[in-house]
């Protein structure tokens, strides 16, 4: 029988029991964005929007989604008519997308075990014998996951979004309303906004999913995932993946493009590839010491204590709220505490 329990894991021990063999502890306390700060700070939100936000990453997925648009998207005139065929083409295109991403850190990182435990958050690799996984094999069962409902359910949604777009049934580039010559601030501000919505979209649906029967039904598969790899990015239950990709809704009322649609599905779904790996940072090139950024101690300290950091570092909603883990032991023992007083008021109820 699988515990599906939502632990409260405060201390040192992983989900599958035993110590959690930590590596690599990163610089704390984690910065955040500071676009939610009073008074505003526009100088420093805008510093951040541009790097971490849109450099590096940002610009490559950006570009990336400007390339599918233009030559890997069927035509808009096939699009007007829901029908199996192209629909099938954009979820091997999706497929496939995630498999170059999730696939290749996964062969460099945990295959070849290219920079072995450096920059590694925690020491075990990909469990093969724990049970609550398929075939008792974390990245198969990841894998299974991502592939057969994380990309058909991302599908279903961006080809929803488009068989709208080309019926004109929003106001989008059909509808000349929203084109990159003539409304290119707007388009540009959307650009940069769809991290920003992302990211805000993923707090309020993952806050959702934390409340019992959402957990108990549906999270509670991603939280296997204690010691995250590539493949654990969209590893969730079909449930989770038809809350988690409702971030495409927005652009069903606010007017965009295509291509905004399509960067929103890269971001949501082949993203979180790089954010689960498990390494702080990646070693690249030949000489040594050159990295580039990797997974993400935000949310890693999520799947380590599951109860904060439910949203990210761009917008920051949980210093709002009281959840947000810096990784400092001030941060720790306040967490502890909040835990503390909601066992307390619980079991005085
Ligand atoms: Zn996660
Ligand atoms: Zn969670």
């Amino acid at each position: 029988m699988v515990d599906r329990s939502p632990t409260i894991n405060t201390g040192s021990t992983s989900a599958g029991g035993g110590p959690e063999p930590r590596g690599y502890e990163p610089e704390v306390p984690i910065t955040v964005s500071p676009i939610l700060d009073w008074p505003p700070r526009p100088v420093s939100t805008l510093r951040y929007l541009l790097t971490p936000v849109m450099l590096p990453y940002g610009v490559f997925w950006v570009a990336l989604a400007a390339l599918i648009w233009n030559f890997l998207t069927p035509s808009m005139e096939r699009m007007a008519t829901l029908h199996p065929s192209w629909m099938l083409e954009v979820y091997l295109r999706n497929a496939v997308l995630l498999t170059l991403v999730a696939g290749a850190l996964h062969l460099f990182l945990y295959t070849r075990r290219s920079q072995q435990q450096r920059y590694k958050y925690n020491r075990r690799w990909m469990s093969t014998t724990n049970r609550s996984f398929l075939w008792t094999n974390q990245t198969r069962d990841n894998m299974f996951w991502s592939l057969v409902s994380g990309c058909a359910i991302w599908t279903v949604y961006e080809s929803l979004t488009m068989w709208a777009y080309a019926n004109g049934w929003v106001a989008s580039v059909h509808l000349g309303a929203v084109r990159w010559d003539s409304a290119w601030l707007y388009m540009g501000l959307l650009t940069v906004g769809v991290f920003v919505w992302s990211v805000t979209h993923f707090y309020l649906n993952h806050r959702l999913l934390h409340v019992r029967w959402f957990y108990d039904h549906a999270h509670y598969l991603h939280h296997r995932n204690v010691n995250t790899g590539p493949w654990s990015g969209i590893s969730m239950h079909p449930f989770e993946h038809v809350i988690y990709f409702t971030v495409f809704l927005l652009w069903w009322v606010v007017p965009a493009h295509p291509f905004i649609v399509i960067l929103n599905g890269l971001f949501n779904g082949v993203s979180p590839a790089v954010s689960h790996s498990g390494f702080e940072r990646f070693e690249v090139g030949r000489r040594e010491g050159r990295t580039a950024p990797g997974a993400d101690y935000f949310h890693h300290l999520h799947h380590r204590y599951f109860e904060c950091n439910y949203g990210n570092r761009p917008v920051p909603i949980d210093k709002l709220f009281g959840t947000f883990h810096d990784g400092s032991p001030e941060a720790h023992a306040r967490m502890k505490q909040r835990m503390r007083e909601r066992r307390g008021s619980q079991s005085a109820s």
